[in-house]
């Protein structure tokens, strides 16, 4: 797969979600992702998109301020 910015090679890794919802700031560390080696550009398969989608969800009703969740466990 290559980067859809600038054609760069992407690598799989893992890199931290942050997510602002306004009146609370949601991160999610290692979460398995592409990240291009060119422009740096992170990018997530449709599966990891959707399961953070639904963790953010899940989470938003419950987090004040901030919160620090780790991929592995947060996601089922
Ligand atoms: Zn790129």
């Amino acid at each position: 797969m290559r980067c859809l910015y600038c054609k760069g090679s992407l690598e799989d890794r893992q890199t931290n979600f942050i997510v602002d919802l306004g009146e609370c700031i949601m991160i999610i560390k290692n979460v398995p992702s592409q990240v291009c080696s060119q422009c740096g550009e992170v990018s997530y398969s449709n599966e990891v998109a959707k399961k953070l989608e639904a963790v953010v969800d899940r989470m938003r009703s419950m987090v004040r301020d901030v919160a620090v969740f780790e991929y592995s466990k947060i996601v089922a």
